[in-house]
């Protein structure tokens, strides 16, 4: 039976190797290899004697970097891929050069002047379960949860394939692909572990969208490690965001901040408030004063993400006007709320926010 050694922490590495050599080094060997070398195979593990590696080739290990499969290159520079998965599946990752216009992560100034700037948008499962109305891919269902290796395998394989250099490259994560998060919590914050441990992503750079699972929002809450949060807000009212995420149902809005409050927040860090705009549904000035009082309402922090809604077919919204967004970005500011709009990112390839569903149309 094949086996992934990517994926594995240090531990995991450690107790799998010592049955094959007895040197406590090997791990620390064989982690370096697959999550600071990122080497493609066993053999290019060239640390490692050659009678090991053909001793866990025979037992059955690869290394297991998911491959990228296929590349859709908007005319912006973003860069949406379909990476494999096991069991011939591919799940979709997207590379955003200079990040998405939304507020960076980055609250001290940087020492070193920097190569590369771009944000990583990570998917957790294929599909998703959570059914919101303005998503594409909601339509596919849920298909099944990612593992760890396979949520930080798409983060390793796009550094990989953009030569970045950790430490001189700014890269921020964002766990906002295809899928609920905090519905495959443990494989997400393995993955988060894997990312921040062994790879080593600061986790300051890594923001994580809920939708509101709220257990799991309490759960998160306990972690000493974590990225920061986001909550996929999109509406200022429970009849509204019932409309758009029939999810509220189960968790009202304010279940959703009653269980943010217990995160605890670093110096200056803020939860973020997603919100698409939907052109009819929530744009209007009303809404955006309904945002106001919810941000003061939650006793945290708070920065809002406007998200002009991306179109999709069978998709039954239309997007706002441009006025309308400026207004409500200009009526949260004048009442105090940071706010941000951001920029919609490789519309042309199916690459913005609710639009990964492993469609192959694009630019490849
Ligand atoms: S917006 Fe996120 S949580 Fe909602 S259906 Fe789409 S992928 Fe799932």
């Amino acid at each position: 039976m094949v086996q992934w050694l990517f994926g594995l922490s240090f531990e995991q590495l450690s107790s799998m190797i010592e049955r094959f050599d007895r040197a406590k080094f090997r791990a620390r060997q064989l982690g370096q290899a697959l999550y600071r070398d990122w080497v493609p195979d066993l053999e290019a593990i060239t640390t490692l004697p050659a009678a090991l590696r053909t001793k866990l080739t025979e037992a059955g290990y690869i290394v297991g970097l998911p491959p990228i499969l296929q590349t859709f290159r908007s005319v912006d520079g973003t860069e949406r891929y379909l990476i494999g998965a096991s069991g011939d599946q591919t799940v979709e990752t997207v590379w955003m050069p200079e990040g998405d216009g939304a507020e960076d992560n980055d609250d001290e100034a940087d020492a070193a002047p920097t190569r590369k700037r771009a944000t990583i948008c990570v998917s957790s499962q294929i599909g998703c379960a959570v059914n919101c109305q303005f998503c594409l891919t909601a339509k596919l269902g849920i298909e099944r949860n990612l593992t760890a290796g396979e949520i930080a395998g798409q983060v390793v394989a796009v550094l990989r394939q953009h030569q970045v250099e950790l430490g001189r490259d700014r890269i921020n994560l964002v766990f906002m692909g295809m899928g609920e998060p905090f519905l495959n919590y443990d494989a997400f914050m393995d993955a988060v572990r894997l990312l921040v441990n062994e790879v080593g992503l600061p986790a300051s750079r890594m923001t994580v969208s809920t939708s509101g699972i709220v257990p799991a929002i309490e759960r998160f809450a306990q972690e000493p490690l974590r990225p920061r949060l986001a909550l996929s807000l999109n509406a200022s009212n429970n009849e509204v965001r019932e409309a758009v995420m029939p999810i509220t149902r189960k968790w009202p809005i304010e279940a959703v901040l009653e269980a943010a409050r217990k995160v605890p927040l670093a110096p200056r860090e803020k939860i973020t408030f997603e919100y698409v705009l939907l052109g009819g549904v929530n744009e209007s000035l009303v809404h955006a004063d309904e945002v106001v009082a919810l941000a003061r309402r939650t006793g945290f922090p708070v920065k809002v993400n406007l998200i002009v809604w991306n179109p999709g077919p069978g998709i039954p919204y239309r997007q706002p006007e441009d006025e309308d967004v400026q207004q409500f970005q200009q009526r949260l500011i004048a009442r105090g709320v940071p706010a941000f709009i951001r920029r919609p990112r490789g519309r042309d390839i199916y690459a913005a926010c609710g639009q990964l569903k492993k469609t192959t149309e694009g630019n490849s």
